[in-house]
């Protein structure tokens, strides 16, 4: 399925669900969560790895668990203890069912395994974590199972609001015969993952499931500001930061001259340097994804590169209150698959400065000078002195030649 990366599309979807289940494990009373088994373990009759063995759990095996504390989880189905640090807790995302067949969710992650639900094609799944042999494990309209990898896709989603004003109804599944979970009154914002055979899978903090799509009004997200007519536009894009000993000389001399850019920023260098980050986005400039620490992302699965930008995402919208919806793959490596699935918009650029490696001003001007052209987008990285150094006079020149400085939106 091939995917339109659009600017509405929010990165919403990649939030991570804090799922409880529900149902099978009700005995206990606190909330349960799907876990990884990180190495292979033993459950403990008690809190105390002196305690009597209970059981063993294999690596990598997918358990449901009870959070205690820092040391130790509970796992249910095995009336045991475990040490937390042997487990780790696993994120859901939403999924769509990327296929014109319905799919099977079998109980175990094998061809034969026993069929517990079948998920309706292009219906969404909240997918967990992939195991071996290129299986899944998701819940699907609260069962619990396993699905093949290659027909899960992330989704793009749509921010719409229930225009029926008696409500709609929410059903855990796209069919009549569902039972109806809620009411969602009239008027609630809500995001859009799927549509097909006139029912809509949405979902915000409250609500999530099935609702007919008659009762959904689509929104129009906002338009960012239009730039000025009759002057050429040039993006100016800052990589790698932020840094705190240059970011805020950039800042200072892009506020001089009224000019607005895009800093794609690292997540780990987000997380060392927040103050940096707020004053990037209070001066109102567009901030994007770099990547949490400058792996190429080509070289990771489709999911863990997925999650290597999530992670940056919820970085930056924790300091800055805004999440990114472009990204600048590191060393400008992408894959079509990238395009296709990572459901942000990617910006490149077409003026290199190669300011990381001459670090020389001069050269940085002369090679604007050489590739600038009305829509360009110029590659600079904040984080060596010599880029600040060359700034004043490539906006200078700029200017003089009839551009306006722009953020990536904006182009
Ligand atoms: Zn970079």
């Amino acid at each position: 399925m091939k995917k339109k990366i659009s600017v509405i599309v929010s990165c919403a979807v990649l939030f991570l669900l804090a799922l409880t289940i529900g149902g099978q494990h009700s005995a206990a009373k606190s909330p349960t969560y799907v876990y990884k088994v990180n190495e292979n373990l033993y459950v403990h009759e008690a809190m105390d790895v002196q305690s009597r063995k209970t059981g063993s759990l294999p690596k990598n095996a997918v358990i449901f668990v009870q959070p205690i504390n820092n040391n130790w989880v509970y796992v249910p189905n095995k009336k045991g203890y475990v040490e937390a640090s042997k487990v780790a807790r696993q994120q859901g995302l939403y999924h769509v069912v990327a296929t014109k067949d319905t799919i099977p969710v079998r109980k175990t992650a094998t061809k034969s395994g026993k069929v517990v639900a079948n998920a309706f094609a292009k219906s969404v799944v909240i997918k967990y974590t992939e195991v071996a042999g290129g299986w899944s494990f998701v819940n699907y309209g609260g069962t619990y199972g396993y699905m093949p990898t290659s027909v899960l896709q992330l989704p793009n989603s749509k921010p719409v609001t229930i225009q029926n004003a008696k409500g709609a109804e929410l059903r855990k599944l796209a069919t009549r015969s569902a039972p109806v979970i809620d009411t969602i009154p009239a008027k609630t914002q809500l995001k859009e993952y799927s549509s097909f055979v006139g029912w809509s899978f949405v979902g915000n903090d409250t609500y999530s499931g099935y609702v007919k799509t008659a009762d959904l009004a689509k929104q129009t997200p906002p338009k960012p500001e239009p730039p000025k007519p009759g002057t050429k536009k040039i993006a100016l894009t800052f990589d790698d930061g932020p840094s705190a000993k240059v970011t805020p000389q950039i800042l200072a001399i892009l506020k001089k001259y009224n000019a607005k850019a895009t800093f794609f920023v690292l997540g780990q260098e987000a997380q060392k340097y927040p103050k940096t980050l707020k004053q990037i986005a209070a001066d109102g400039h567009q901030i994007g994804n770099h990547s949490w620490n400058h792996r190429d992302l080509t070289k990771l699965s489709i999911y863990n590169a997925q999650q290597d930008l999530t992670k940056t995402n919820k970085m930056v919208a924790s300091i800055t209150g805004v999440t990114p919806k472009t990204y600048r793959p590191p060393y400008g490596a992408i894959t079509q698959q990238m395009r296709q699935q990572i459901n942000m918009k990617p910006v490149l650029w077409n003026v290199d400065t190669l300011d990381w490696q001459h670090r020389n001003p001069a050269k940085t001007l002369a090679n604007v000078k050489k590739n600038a052209r009305n829509g360009s987008v110029v590659l600079m990285h904040d984080i060596h002195q010599t880029t600040a150094d060359a700034l004043e006079n490539v906006i200078i020149y700029l200017r003089d030649q009839g551009y306006s400085f722009v953020t990536i939106d904006q182009l």
